[in-house]
């Protein structure tokens, strides 16, 4: 085995870093978090832009539009892009990293030809309709119904907790399409425009003093049939290929930018004091700063034996549950060291002054998310116990 990179990937590497440094000078700094129309302006612009050079769907296959990167090209473009700092993924995070490989792996030519493209020019902003008020971790209980009528579903009930839905032009939804099967038997994945008359969308205002996500309302709305992606009551297995991707490779990029954060935040320690020294003097600090950039290094070895069996099998594998699981509590611990280092200061929204040009504040509010996002470490906890040790099931 030769584990080093060959010379197309050093190309690659190359060719990527030149580019990144010729476009990122001129990339705008972002929009304010609350201004959501002009995160969706700048998200997608930024996604032309990888569009246009090349780099859009970085590990989609060719056939659909992507780029068709091997997984170390893959590994290297997470690499670079995040240390280059170049624009998150944003509002394109369904679209691109699981509505549209769902639709890679499930959907009729016809759906991919006419979604795949939006996805990837970065025309389209897809949202998630699966959460329901009383079906999060119990998802298979959702109740939003959808009545056959004609070529059409009509579909009635609430979704909550919709990323991006107030800006989002099509969503992956899940509805109730047999309430006498049992639960898991009777959901439907269909794609939902999201200008169909009957939808209304009410922002949720967060702890973070925005509205990342909404409450949807649906009252008879008319989802195509030909919006049905997989058969019929056959939605929840649809659905656990959305998570395999949603859980296994959507989260990857966080560890490079959180190890890039932790850097900062040992300088930061070298610069604030803890009681009559340096932080950096102390030594449980400078430990727990080892320790977190042990987990990381742990964390981008998890990362590489994902991409490579992603790419081998198609579909993710339910180790992604395990690389969710330890991002989300090593996050709350790095990001814990900051309110730590930053006193005072962490009860500023974003003006650190010289201290760190990094939002370690909003940060630490968002990793307190992360146990709860794309399932919560207590269901995460429950996958790795039956699917991958074996562990008897939940009843
Ligand atoms: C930032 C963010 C963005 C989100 N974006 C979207 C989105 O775009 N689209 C979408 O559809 N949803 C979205 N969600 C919703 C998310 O998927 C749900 O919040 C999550 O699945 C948990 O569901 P719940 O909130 O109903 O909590 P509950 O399911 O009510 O859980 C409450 C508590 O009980 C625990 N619990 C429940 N069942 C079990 C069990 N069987 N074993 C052990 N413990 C259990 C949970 O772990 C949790 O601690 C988002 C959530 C967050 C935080």
């Amino acid at each position: 085995m030769d584990l080093r990179f060959t010379k197309t990937e050093l190309a690659f590497r190359d060719e990527l870093r030149a580019w990144l440094d010729d476009v990122l000078p001129s990339v705008p700094s972002p929009p304010s978090a609350t201004d959501y129309q002009a995160a969706r302006a700048y998200d997608t612009a930024w996604q032309r832009r990888l569009f246009d050079a090349g780099y859009a769907g970085i590990n989609w296959p060719k056939e659909f539009g992507g780029r068709g990167a091997t997984p170390t090209e893959h590994l290297i473009y997470i690499e670079e892009t995040e240390r280059a700092r170049a624009p998150y993924v944003g509002a394109n995070f369904v679209g691109l990293l699981h509505a549209g490989p769902t639709l890679i792996v499930e959907a009729t030519d016809e759906q991919r030809t006419k979604h795949l493209p939006g996805i990837l020019r970065g025309d389209d902003v897809w949202c998630q309709g699966f959460s329901e008020p009383n079906a999060g971790s119990d998802l298979a209980g959702l109740q939003c119904r959808a009545i056959r009528d004609g070529d059409h579903y009509v579909v009635t009930g609430q979704k909550i907790w919709t990323s991006n839905g107030q800006i989002a032009d099509y969503c992956e939804m899940l509805v109730r399409t047999d309430v006498e099967a049992p639960k898991h038997r009777g959901i439907t994945w269909v794609i939902m425009p999201m200008d169909l008359p009957g939808i209304e969308v009410r922002p949720i205002k967060t702890a973070h003093g925005n509205s990342e996500f909404s409450e949807m309302f649906l009252d008879e709305v008319r989802i195509p049939v030909e919006n049905r992606v997989g058969a019929e009551n056959d939605g929840w297995r649809v659905a656990m290929v959305t998570f395999s991707f949603e859980r296994g490779t959507a989260f990857l990029s966080e560890v490079i930018a959180a190890a890039e954060d932790l850097r900062d935040l040992a300088e930061i320690s070298k610069r604030v004091l803890s009681k009559s020294a340096t932080a950096w003097e102390d030594h449980e600090i400078r430990r727990e700063i080892g320790r977190l950039q042990a987990d990381y290094d742990a964390m981008w070895a998890m990362t590489k034996r994902m991409v490579s069996q992603a790419q081998r099998t198609g579909v993710p594998g339910p180790g992604g549950s395990v690389f969710k699981l330890f991002l989300a509590d090593v996050q709350k611990r790095a990001t814990a060291l900051g309110y730590q280092l930053l006193g005072r200061m962490s009860l500023a929204f974003d003006d650190l002054g010289e201290l760190s040009h990094i939002d370690h504040v909003g940060k630490r509010i968002y990793t307190l998310t992360l146990s709860i996002a794309a399932g919560t470490s207590q269901i995460q906890r429950n996958i790795v116990a039956e699917r991958i040790l074996g562990l008897p099931k939940e009843r």
